[in-house]
């Protein structure tokens, strides 16, 4: 933790800053999470101990709850599973998930002291909980949480005072960080990981957070089983200053993104581009046909129009309608795309879901077209090195390559490549998929520059080996990226 400093951050409570200069793609720091569970709803699809998806497991004999890949996940992940799993036999069931991590944060606290190691910069005591100021409902989940958690708390373990347990319940509402599969796709579970709860929000951040699995060989040697983060940093970082991550995706207007802070961090957003609605025009603004504007009411009229029907259409995506979700894009893209600008968001949302789906649905050559409006829009609003911004730019690039667009394709997949060495790193999976298409459709593209007819004949055996990426499901696809925190439905 040489590079970072705690400082009062005038207006935010602590804060970290740098301590030394930093470039893009450097590692601010990496932090293993102090303790994580897998969520309810993917306790038998995921392996408890490295959060992998598989698709089949082993369960724990003992508590009939957990899973794990094998013998060695299982014994890798016995230490934290241990009095949890004694717990639930004589509980009878696992509890909800905020249960189980508060549970497991209390455990390792009582065995390890309140700093479990020495790079750890601040205890789960000096965290924030917000409890003071916290809607009435979200108390009141708290409460029922606390009561399941003495239920389930073994009589012969140490016991807590009720307020110190609605602290950590608080910390854990409101800086529990959203675990990702090992490709960060779809997100698995929750964890606690202090340091990181330390980095203040910026909806234009100058660093970015990314979960970590490593391979497997050095999983099974490590004796605690936790999930790592890198705080990753987007360009140059000065000597003193303030690191910041974004809690809220950036493809919202200022208004929104500070509504939605307001309501899931409990804070107003007094960031430059919240305080200069920067960018706001861009991602609201009408077309423009032969330098004349389309009349700002149509323009009002048909971003209320798309608001209401992307709603509509997440809501048939999430069930699996995939079908419903064609029609109602195709229908909504009819009304919007001739009033609204290639940079409004809602446009770009109807574009991006819909390409998703038809890039799982095998329509590839609509898919590729779609995606690349996308990555067109994104690119005028995002960063530069922004993650979603890349991974945008990745399933583009594969859409192109399927469709048989070798040159945009592996232009992209390179352009992809350059952005998650940023972001993800060298060593995420991610990124090592993304080296291995970058030769891939480098060898291709030089193919295809020499000999177009050997380049097809060849591309059809390649493609029987389609890359794994584009055969998730849409829906996942999104869940991974947009929740940094993960917040209860
Ligand atoms: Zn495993
Ligand atoms: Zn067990
Ligand atoms: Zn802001």
């Amino acid at each position: 933790m040489e590079a970072v400093a705690i400082f009062d951050a005038p207006g935010k409570g602590r804060g970290l800053k740098a301590t030394k200069e930093m470039w893009a793609g450097d590692v601010v720091f990496s932090e293993a999470g102090l303790a994580a569970v897998v969520f309810d709803s993917m306790a038998e699809r995921i392996c408890h101990s490295c959060f992998r998806s598989q698709p089949k497991l082993q369960r724990c004999g003992q508590c009939r709850f957990a899973h794990y890949c094998d013998r060695t996940c299982q014994r890798a992940g016995w230490a934290e599973h241990k009095d949890e799993c004694g717990a639930i036999k004589t509980y009878g069931k696992a509890p909800n998930e905020s249960v189980r991590l508060t549970a497991r944060i209390v455990w390792r606290l009582d065995k390890e002291g309140s700093l479990v190691t020495d790079t750890q910069l601040t205890t789960v005591e000096d965290l924030e909980d917000h409890i003071f100021g916290m809607p009435d409902d979200d108390l009141q989940e708290i409460k029922v949480d606390i009561h399941n958690f003495l239920d389930y708390w073994p009589r012969n373990s140490k016991q807590h005072r009720v307020d110190d347990l609605s602290h950590i319940f608080g910390v854990v509402n409101c800086n529990g960080f959203t675990v990702s599969d090992q490709k960060g796709l779809q997100a698995v579970g929750v964890g606690l990981f202090p340091n990181l709860c330390l980095v203040n929000h910026d909806c234009w951040p100058n660093c970015t957070v990314i979960l970590n699995h490593g391979n497997q060989s050095a999983v099974n040697t490590m004796f605690h089983s936790q999930p790592r983060i890198e705080l990753r940093a987007l360009g140059k970082i000065s000597e003193g200053e303030e690191l910041t991550v974004s809690y809220v995706d950036y493809l919202n207007v200022s208004e929104d993104r500070q509504k939605l802070l307001k309501a899931q961090y409990f804070f107003d957003c007094t960031c430059d581009h919240c305080k200069n609605h920067t960018k706001d025009d861009v991602k609201m603004a009408g077309k423009e046909v032969d330098g004349v504007k389309v009349p700002e009411e149509q323009v009002k009229e048909a971003s209320d129009y798309c608001r209401v029907t992307l709603e509509k259409i997440n809501k048939s995506r999430l069930s699996g309608d995939y079908h419903e979700v064609v029609v109602m894009c195709r229908d909504c893209m009819k009304r919007a795309e001739p009033v609204l600008a290639e940079t409004h968001i809602y446009l770009l949302k109807l574009w991006s879901t819909l390409s998703e789906v038809q890039a799982y649905l095998q329509f590839i050559d609509d898919a590729a077209d779609l995606s690349r409006k996308v990555v067109e829009g994104y690119n005028k609003i995002y960063h530069p090195n922004n993650a979603a911004l890349g991974l945008a730019t990745m399933r583009s690039g594969v859409s192109h390559w399927q469709a048989g667009l070798i040159d945009v394709g592996h232009g992209m997949i390179c352009k992809a490549y350059a952005i998650l060495m940023v972001t993800h790193g060298p060593t995420h999976p991610i990124t090592q998929d993304l080296e291995a298409m970058r030769m891939q459709t480098e060898m291709e593209f030089r193919m295809f520059t020499q000999n177009e007819y050997v380049y097809h004949s060849m591309r059809e055996a390649a493609l029987k080996n389609r890359p794994m990426t584009m055969m998730n499901e849409p829906v996942s696809v999104q869940d991974g990226i947009k929740n940094l925190f993960h917040r209860r439905k």
